[in-house]
């Protein structure tokens, strides 16, 4: 199908395009890859008064080593992340999780902050900016404010920003030593969005857990914080008994969704072997 008609706007300033998104409310989009919003421009089941394309405005482009995190701008694409040293350095996680989503073409065109703010569920960066404490920058015309990953992803395809705001970037804090990490994504074909995945960093010290993140991709209407698996790996030894029991307790709070790829049952057992999985590779790596 063929988009319905839309003014197309193109500005070369983050404050021109919040000027311009302010003017325009709640009848404009902000475009950014394309690989999200057009299929449902196309489709019909968006259809805003005026698209405002982002590409033109550099400044939300690259990654910057801030010392103790990364800021990674909202028009860095997949591809750019995957292949960004300080990335694979500091958080590996977002490189690992990055180069599992759909294919070359879309990892190329797609954007990190498209990711986050498109919001969802089955989407595999969220996660990993939950798993990974990170901090994400808005800016309207009334000013700037920072949103804590536990805080962005509100409901199904719903972030926390207003009609007004443009995310710019997100901080990232970097891992530190003594970090093994794992994304792991269980889909039907190579390249599909994930029935579940599992976020996993594990910080050892002398064969003991002395810290963890795990977050869950596509359980629930929003990425899952497995706040509860992450208490329990605490001060336990890192073996495979330790993260096969507390992984028991992945999907406790979850609310995994019925579709034509699993049920909720079928996902509840997914989450569980992912979670134990992803453990044990973090904790070897
Ligand atoms: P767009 O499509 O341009 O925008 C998406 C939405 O976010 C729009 O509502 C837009 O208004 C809003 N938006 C974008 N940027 C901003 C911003 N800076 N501030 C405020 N709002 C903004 N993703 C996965 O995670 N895993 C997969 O396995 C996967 N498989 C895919 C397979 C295919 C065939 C396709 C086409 C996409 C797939 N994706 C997958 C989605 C891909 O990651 C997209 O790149 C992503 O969802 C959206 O990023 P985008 O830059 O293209 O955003």
């Amino acid at each position: 199908m063929i988009p319905a008609t839309f003014e197309y706007l193109r500005p070369t300033t983050v404050d021109a395009a919040v000027s311009v998104l302010s003017d325009a409310g709640e009848d404009a989009k902000i475009l950014a890859g394309g690989q999200s919003l057009m299929p449902l421009l196309r489709l019909r089941l968006a259809y805003p008064d005026a698209l405002i394309d982002l590409d033109r405005i550099g400044s939300l482009r690259g990654i910057r080593d801030d010392g103790d995190a990364l800021h990674i701008g909202a028009m860095t694409t997949h591809d750019e992340v995957i292949h960004d040293p300080s990335v694979r350095e500091h958080v590996p996680l977002l490189a690992r999780a990055a180069e599992t989503v759909a294919d070359p073409a879309v990892r190329h065109r797609g954007t990190f902050g498209g990711s986050l703010a498109h919001a969802d569920p089955a989407g595999d960066l969220p996660a990993v900016a939950l798993a990974l404490d990170a901090v994400f920058h808005v800016r309207s015309i009334r000013g700037e404010r920072e949103i804590p990953a536990a805080e962005f992803f509100v409901d199904w395809m719903t972030s926390a920003l207003e009609a007004d705001e443009i995310l710019t970037g997100v901080r990232v804090p970097k891992l530190g030593e003594g970090w093994g990490v794992r994304y792991e994504k269980f889909h039907r074909t190579a390249q599909a969005w994930a029935i579940v995945g599992v976020a996993c960093a594990v910080r050892r010290e002398n064969g003991t857990v002395t810290d963890a993140r795990v977050a869950l991709t596509n359980m629930g209407p929003a990425p899952v914080r497995a706040t509860e698996v992450e208490q329990l790996v605490q001060g336990r030894p890192a073996s495979g008994d330790t993260f096969r029991s507390a992984a028991e307790h992945a999907p406790s709070g979850t609310e995994p969704p019925s579709d034509l790829h699993g049920s909720p049952e079928y996902r509840t057992h997914l989450a569980t072997v992912l979670t134990a999985r992803a453990l044990t590779a973090a904790a070897a790596s």
